[in-house]
């Protein structure tokens, strides 16, 4: 997801967070979201980032990074409890890279093991 153009620009961080407030799953393809679904991400984009940017308005420097992070509800939370339905955030490693997701909200309670796995799910 992070690779592709509909979201090109925005960090890992908020490519996880995006895709929870959007309740779509990591692997989804672009090519196969239907009309809806795309609107319903970008409308996830826009109000994901908004949100970051008044959050952080007014916050010291050096109180950034906390910030940003107390305001992430899926990204670096592995293992903890999903602020939406209580579910465990779940992690998918990469070589170079991570990414947390909740299985409930975005994948149809259907945990993801790896990208290879995830593409069969689909
Ligand atoms: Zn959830």
């Amino acid at each position: 997801m992070r690779d592709q153009s509909l979201i090109a620009g925005v960090g890992n961080a908020y490519s996880d967070e995006i895709l929870h407030a959007a309740r779509m799953s990591p692997f989804k393809l672009t090519s196969s979201l239907t009309e809806q679904e795309v609107r319903g991400l970008y409308q996830a984009l826009r109000s994901t980032l908004t949100e970051a940017v008044e959050r952080s308005r007014g916050v010291a420097a050096g109180r950034l990074k906390a910030e940003k992070k107390s305001g992430l509800r899926v990204h670096g939370r592995t293992g903890e409890p999903c602020p939406v339905c209580g579910d465990t955030i779940r992690e998918v490693s990469f070589a170079d890279s991570s990414l947390q997701y909740c299985a409930t909200c975005q994948t149809g309670g259907k945990p993801l093991a790896d990208r290879r796995l995830s593409r069969l799910l689909k």
